[in-house]
């Protein structure tokens, strides 16, 4: 087999690889670089201009995986995209928002490019995208060879799935992004067991040691009680969330400890994307029970939308639970806003429950926490730090001890690393040169195409 990784920025960027096995052309993934912009942003698709792609697959909607998508199904018609059935309905809504942000930020920087596809090309990815349920296969035929596809359940977020092709008995699995361990609203990872051939590893948390004594639960317990602390004191708590995913656990746990008596009964805002996404949750949930969901927890929790109004510095006018999108608190998002408004008062707090990269406002308050002011650039604000901060290990990807213990197990005879920075794969490389001395371990370069 021949393969390309076509993230030409390394580390986690926008996840495209390309694989040759036997006839077949297929294409993993087409995303976009979350930290990027424009043009700068997409996989370097040069590589594989004038080939014919026989099949692209999706692992699942994080944009990181899908938002260049619309751009290679524009670019290859009548190639079908196969993915599961939460993903086909999910990425034509989270690619629509996507939209909205490229035409924004064209006005904001002034980039002409943007945005990079407009809504007709999604309604064609919509005609493209074909299922396949976990653990089935599906077969294409080409030049008197064969290849079977299956897609395997990923845990991470809802509709992820690992891919496992196999050519000539020979199996080659991806894993995309993946979590073992049960989500509040998720099953767990259940990847093939037993020999793999060639391994994608993602090396996420590479860099991340795994806490003795803390677990998924234990940050939950800990989080439930912070904010039970800062409703006593009389404040509001902001938890900036992801729109897909973290905000419908979130929304769950504050369910399910305000019923069994954990976290007394308080006010709870929501909206944007992330409260849409919830409908198509409900949706799933009843269609197939992928996951485990439903309306019934908006209602009774009885969530409101934020006051739309910004006052810098003046204490919002509602106390409560404030569950709004961006997770890294991205300029001029709703998190943004309300963090604007809060940090300047003690009895407030701020509970980070996901990954902020340390560009983002996020991730710049998180480090100077302890700093007497925050500077919020887009509103040329200067506020006094007096909220509380803290942060929460949520993570939606595998510690790397289990992701080691996978690649073990599986004696694969070669293991591609990818999707992580450097200090991530650099551990990576380290275990398991030692531990599987016989494997063909490979960090690829990006943009090069390997033979194996
Ligand atoms: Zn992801
Ligand atoms: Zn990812």
């Amino acid at each position: 087999m021949e393969f390309i990784d076509l993230n030409p920025h390394g580390e986690i960027g926008s996840n495209c690889t390309f694989i040759k096995i036997g006839p077949f052309n297929l294409l993993i993934d087409a995303g976009l670089h979350p930290k990027k912009l424009g043009n700068d942003a997409m996989p370097d698709f040069n590589h594989i201009n004038g080939c014919s792609i026989d099949c692209i697959l999706l692992t699942h909607c994080h944009l990181d995986h899908l938002g260049s998508l619309p751009i290679i199904t524009r670019d290859h018609p009548n190639v079908p995209v196969i993915t599961t059935i939460p993903n086909k309905l999910l990425a034509p809504r989270m690619l629509r928002n996507s939209i909205n942000v490229m035409k924004r930020q064209k006005e904001e920087k002034g980039i002409k490019e943007l945005p990079l596809y407009v809504h007709k090309d999604i309604d064609h990815l919509k005609r493209a995208l074909v299922t396949l349920p976990y653990g089935k296969s599906k077969f294409l035929h080409k030049d008197n060879e064969s290849i079977e596809i299956k897609l395997h359940r990923a845990g991470h977020i809802i509709g992820a799935c690992a891919i496992e092709l196999t050519h000539n008995k020979k199996n080659i699995v991806l894993s995309g992004d993946v979590l073992f361990k049960p989500q509040r609203t998720l099953k767990g990872a259940k990847l093939p067991k037993g020999h793999i051939n060639t391994l994608f590893l993602e090396t996420t948390r590479g860099a991340t040691k795994r806490q003795i004594g803390s677990s998924r639960e234990s940050e939950l317990e800990r989080l439930i009680q912070s904010i039970q602390l800062i409703i006593n004191r009389g404040g509001s708590c902001l938890i900036p969330v992801f729109a897909l995913g973290r905000m419908q656990e979130i929304l769950k746990v504050l369910f399910e400890s305000m019923e069994t008596g954990k976290l007394s009964k308080t006010p709870v805002y929501a909206k944007g994307l992330g409260m849409d996404v919830c409908n198509y949750f409900d949706k799933i949930n009843q269609r197939n029970g992928l996951v485990d969901f439903n309306l019934k927890i908006l209602k009774k929790l009885n969530v409101r939308a934020p006051e739309a109004k910004l006052r810098l510095g003046k204490n919002l006018k509602k106390k409560g639970i404030y569950l709004v999108s961006s997770g890294m608190m991205v300029e001029r998002t709703p998190s943004y806003h309300i963090a604007a408004s809060l940090l300047a008062h003690k009895v407030n707090g701020i509970c980070f429950i996901g990954y902020c990269d340390p560009d983002t406002p996020g991730g710049k308050l998180i480090e100077q926490k302890n700093n007497e002011t925050f500077f919020f650039e887009a509103f040329d604000y200067l506020s006094p730090i007096l909220a509380s901060i803290d942060k929460y290990d949520l993570s939606g990807h595998a510690d790397r001890e289990s992701l080691i213990k996978f690649a073990e197990k599986s004696n694969a005879k070669n293991i591609i690393l990818n999707h992580g920075d450097n200090e991530a794969r650099k551990w990576f490389k380290d275990v398991l040169r030692k531990s599987m001395p016989k494997t063909n371990l490979i960090d690829p370069d990006p943009c090069k195409l390997y033979s194996i």
